[in-house]
């Protein structure tokens, strides 16, 4: 999958929000949004465009996925049917079926119209107790369903105050990626979470983002070669808004965003893809 698009990248993290009502509305209006101009808005039709979304036809080449809680996954993916949004899942457990009570495994997300899930969320982290080595065997688990597991890695602040940024990457990148070909490797999407800016309000420079992308960016060519790197899918995660949205996708190894808090208004969620996708069709 050499060549697979860089092409501006823009999931909503949904987190533990929104009842079946809300979740409908926000997802129809996205849905609407991102499916305005598409190669197939004629099977789009259905949608009602609801008013508060302006769409604009840019959308259409920018890759838009909502991740619900699992609850809402079946009204969402109802809401987003023909539409260009894509589904994804918060999080899967590595065995595929049995007695693990209130887990939910990569075939049921498939099952429930998934084709992403995020693996390794700091929240999974910090407040449920995941390590390198339980989100490396998650995101073996989604490939094997067919799902990209978009692989959450980032410092907390200790760590960036001491200086062991890169050393913390580089940790979560060789536990979470363990044994992984060169085709596994360009089926993930990684998301570069800094903890300190997760919900928090406070972003990341452009610069700081930029140079812990292009060293994950640069591992990726050390262990897979410049094809692999080339294609590699890395985005940015922390309080990004429609106003960061721009000077953060100018850097050249940022390709998209994982979005939290501000996905959960369409209008800032459809504007930080509008600004993505502006940024990426300038020259880098
Ligand atoms: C996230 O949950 O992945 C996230 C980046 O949250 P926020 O945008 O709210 O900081």
């Amino acid at each position: 999958m050499a060549g697979r698009s860089r092409g501006p990248f823009v999931a909503g993290n949904w987190k533990m929000n929104l009842g079946l009502g809300e979740a409908r509305a926000l997802a129809r209006k996205v849905a609407a949004a991102a499916s305005e101009a598409s190669p197939d808005a004629s099977k789009t039709s259905a949608i009602e465009k609801p008013s508060g979304v302006e769409a604009g036809p840019e959308l259409s080449d920018c890759t838009v996925v909502l991740i619900p809680p699992f609850t809402a996954l079946g009204t969402v993916a109802a809401a987003v049917a023909g539409s260009a949004v894509g589904l994804g899942g918060q999080d899967l457990f590595w065995e595929d079926q049995g007695a693990y009570t209130g887990e939910v495994s990569g075939p049921m997300l498939r099952d429930a119209g998934c084709a992403y899930v995020l693996v390794g969320h700091s929240e999974r982290r910090q407040l449920f107790g995941e390590t390198d080595e339980m989100v490396g065997r998650k995101a073996r688990a989604a490939l094997k369903a067919g799902l990209t597991p978009i692989v959450c890695i980032g410092e907390v602040l200790a760590e960036r105050d001491g200086g062991r940024t890169l050393g913390r990457i580089d940790d979560q990148l060789a536990r979470g990626l363990d044994g992984f070909s060169k085709e596994d490797v360009e089926r993930v999407v990684i998301a570069y979470e800094p903890v300190w800016a997760i919900g928090t309000g406070r972003t990341a420079s452009p610069a700081q983002a930029e140079e812990v992308h292009a060293h994950i960016r640069g591992r990726i060519r050390e262990s897979y070669g410049n094809d692999t790197a080339g294609c590699a899918i890395i985005l940015y995660g922390g309080s990004v808004k429609p106003a960061n949205s721009y000077p953060l996708s100018k850097e050249k190894d940022i390709d998209g965003f994982l979005v939290g808090g501000a996905s959960l208004d369409a209008d800032g969620f459809i504007g930080i893809a509008r600004e993505a996708l502006r940024a990426y069709r300038e020259e880098k």
